[in-house]
């Protein structure tokens, strides 16, 4: 196990049998954190879409729909909250990290020199702020859902093949930016408390080739470059046979601008399906019922 995730499992252990210790300090700091949160969220801004080591390593197709003031799919109410609490895990945890014995530093704004690099943009700079150091190395904070922890945060590969939201080159951008070492994301499991810390195992040559990437798309969003999809929509099977029906994959399914894409798009419950809670997926194309009913049977 990561040395500093046991360090905090210690201290979480050592809290729960009161044995535990927090600095005035640290507490102030998680609540000035916290309030920061409640203002980025509850109070509004004007929000303009800029290219940011946050959002780059989405998919060009997207950063193109939100550049061009896409509709976004409605979010449910419940959205605010779930955000709010992630804002609230990444207090809690800061409080923690910065109570255990580790070799934790805040996070700091970052910029990068596009000028610099020689990317021809025509924008200057690309600009973020870092969660946090340890051990000088840059980390990230991820709040997640249950599914999140299981198959993208506790090993490499399954951050790889799920890393819908781009984390990866966040953090490889983060690290050039701040001229540091990638470190890992300290992943909390929203539901159970649960805290795992995953190492960012991409060599030098990965983390050069996701910042060469990101000025590929920083150059294509400055170019207005024609829109075109990065993914295509997917064969719905229903036990490991090809239904007829079409459903967007993964990447698309998490796209905020999905219904924009794709012209007819229904968002139902599988309709092969006779279980009491079928799967809800994102179809593109349905087949006439009846042939799927034949090939249910
Ligand atoms: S729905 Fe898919 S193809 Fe369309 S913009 Fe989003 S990610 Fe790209």
């Amino acid at each position: 196990m990561n040395e500093n995730l046991a360090k905090v499992i210690a201290y979480l252990e050592s809290a729960n049998r009161g044995e535990s210790s927090m600095s005035e300090e640290v507490i102030e700091k998680a609540g000035e954190d916290f309030k920061q949160a409640l203002r980025k969220q509850f109070q509004s801004q004007d929000y303009e879409f800029k290219a940011r080591p946050s959002n780059l390593g989405r998919p060009l197709c997207q950063l193109q729909m939100e550049a061009a003031g896409a509709r976004k799919a409605d979010k449910n109410y419940s959205f605010k909250m779930i955000v709010t609490f992630g804002d609230a895990v990444e207090a809690i945890l800061k409080a923690v990290l910065s109570s255990c014995d580790i070799n934790y530093e805040e996070g700091s704004k970052v910029s990068i020199s596009l000028a610099k690099q020689g990317a021809d943009v025509g924008i200057e700079d690309l600009s973020g702020e870092t969660d946090l150091y340890t051990d000088d190395r840059v980390d990230d904070i991820k709040s997640c859902s249950p599914w999140a922890y299981r198959n993208k945060f506790l090993n490499f590969k399954g951050m790889k093949s799920h890393d819908t939201f781009g984390y990866l080159t966040q953090l490889h951008l983060y690290a050039f930016g701040s001229k540091k070492e990638v470190g890992g994301w300290w992943a909390v499991n929203k539901s159970s408390g649960e805290v795992a810390y995953l190492e960012d195992e991409s060599s030098d040559e990965e983390v050069q080739q996701s910042v060469d990437d990101a000025f590929v798309k920083v150059k294509a969003l400055e170019d207005n470059k024609p829109f075109e999809r990065c993914f295509e929509d997917e064969p719905e099977t229903f036990r490991k046979k090809e239904t007829g029906n079409r459903i967007l994959g993964e990447a698309c399914s998490w796209c905020d601008f999905k219904f924009s894409c794709w012209e007819g798009l229904e968002y139902k419950p599988q309709p092969i399906s006779s279980a009491r809670e079928p799967r809800w997926l994102y179809y593109t194309h349905t087949e006439d019922k009846s042939n799927v009913e034949e090939k249910k049977s």
